[in-house]
């Protein structure tokens, strides 16, 4: 029993500096709430970690937008060209997942647009979609400073692409400038969003309420409509834009450091940018095994796993899967799942092993889904404040795996909601293809607007 309660206070400390206090999530909101209103103003916006970027979305749909479009997808997992068509009975729509090989995302500007004009011409083609110029969509999921719903100078490449000559450079621009170069009179491209945008809009076209997009998938980011008065960056007063706010780079100006754990810093270091994307390091899918793995090699070291048995397995970068996470926290589990990923790892595993491999990837988890909350919470009060309501009710269109699939995450996420905005009654939607169809519902606005 002495054993027994020396290894539990040695698991507290290992794990304690993981586990955040109701004080740690309300400084989170409110540190949060002062970089948006940095991010807004003109003059402070070079400085703030989240860069709350202009979209030139002004309106949520209203269920009257109508036509084919095409759409585009580039910067989530895969690489895909939609037709969607709008119609009073609903939204339907065909797409065709393309590879963009490594060479090309990593090659030149002009090799990687002459790559997607193919894949558009290829798909139009199977579609037999030749005959008719449609309307064009583009979810771009890549920081832009928007200048119009058209006009987009990309920011910075991240998720392994790097192609040359696109940065500063308006990628609409760089998409016009291959369809000329292809001779193809085919599509008119009418608007650039961004996926979080893309989110919004596809679930605010079942759900007027939905005025927030939210993506936990392999990176974080987020999107909300803000009142034009308060957007400092770009002129007029009326009505409203949709922000998105870039939050995964919350904290990159050292404001969180006090939440990064040795273990943090770790999988930090060890990225291909370091120091960079502080927030979504510490809540997505691209980290979360990784911090987890960290964790369990410092418990085998402090002999409190495998009996300190060594387990060279565990030394390899990306070994542990963030859907380990999810199948180790499943309810009800048995200890033979366990079993069956450390299998994996060729590692052997106890009872209390198992048990206590849990109770890590909990922690992880848990402290993931309230960071979220409290970036929200930062979102839904402010539009509560700008709207001047006691209570605000309000939807969240969501994607991404993580958020999906991983047991826990989203109820922990809408507990801590709760409790950290009580003025603020969230729905949450998931999105079905939101990227595609959101771009296209963008397109439809436009176009009819034009
Ligand atoms: P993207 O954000 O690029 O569009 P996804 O939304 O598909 O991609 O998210 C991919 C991420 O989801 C990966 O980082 C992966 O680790 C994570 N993931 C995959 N399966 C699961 C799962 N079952 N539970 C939790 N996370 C998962």
């Amino acid at each position: 029993a002495l054993r027994l309660a020396a290894q539990r206070r040695a698991v507290d400390q290992v794990l304690a500096p993981l586990r955040l206090s109701r004080d740690d999530l309300e400084k989170v909101q409110a540190l949060m709430r002062e970089e948006m209103e940095r991010g807004l103003c003109k003059e402070t916006n070079a400085t703030a970690s989240v860069r709350m970027l202009p979209t030139y979305v002004s309106h949520t749909p209203d269920g009257t937008e109508q036509g084919d479009f095409l759409a585009l997808d580039l910067g989530g997992t895969n690489f895909r060209v939609l037709v969607v068509r709008v119609t009073e009975e609903g939204i339907s729509m065909a797409s065709e997942i393309y590879v963009i090989p490594a060479a090309i995302m990593q090659g030149t500007g002009e090799e990687l647009f002459d790559h997607i004009m193919d894949c558009i011409i290829d798909f139009q083609m199977k579609q037999k979609l030749m005959a008719q110029t449609l309307p064009l969509g583009f979810t771009f999921s890549f920081p832009c400073q928007q200048l119009g719903l058209d006009k987009a100078l990309l920011l910075t490449w991240t998720k392994g692409f790097s192609a040359s000559g696109c940065v500063g450079e308006d990628i609409v621009q760089l998409l016009r400038d291959a369809a000329k170069r292809k001779r193809h009179l085919g599509m008119q491209v009418v608007a650039l969003v961004n996926d979080t945008v893309g989110t919004m809009m596809a679930c605010g076209y079942d759900d007027p309420r939905c005025e927030i997009g939210l993506i936990v998938g392999t990176g974080t980011n987020a999107c909300y409509m803000e009142e034009m008065r308060n957007v400092g960056t770009v002129e007029g007063d009326e009505g409203r834009m949709c922000i998105n706010m870039e939050w995964g780079a919350f904290g990159d100006n050292g404001c969180l450091d006090h939440l990064f754990t040795h273990f943090d810093k770790v999988v930090d270091e060890s990225t291909i940018n370091p120091g960079k994307q502080r927030f979504e390091k510490l809540i997505s899918g691209m980290y979360l095994g990784e911090i987890v793995r960290q964790i369990l090699m410092v418990m085998v070291q402090k002999e409190l796993l495998f009996q300190g048995k060594p387990c060279p397995k565990l030394q390899t970068k990306d070994i542990f899967k963030t859907k380990f996470l999810s199948t180790i926290e499943l309810n009800g589990l048995a200890l033979g799942q366990i079993r069956a990923i450390l299998n994996e790892l060729e590692l052997d595993a106890t009872f209390e092993d198992s048990s206590l491999m849990r109770e890590v990837c909990q922690t992880v988890s848990m402290r993931a889904a309230q960071l979220c909350a409290a970036g929200l919470a930062a979102v839904v009060e402010k539009m509560r404040e700008n709207r001047g309501l006691d209570q605000l009710s309000v939807t969240v269109g969501v994607d991404g795996t993580l958020y999906k699939l991983h047991p826990c995450f989203s109820r922990n996420l809408q507990k801590t909601l709760k409790d950290l905005a009580p003025k603020c009654d969230v729905s949450f939607l998931l999105s079905e293809d939101g990227s595609g169809k959101g771009a296209a519902l963008v397109a439809a606005v436009a176009y009819r607007a034009a």
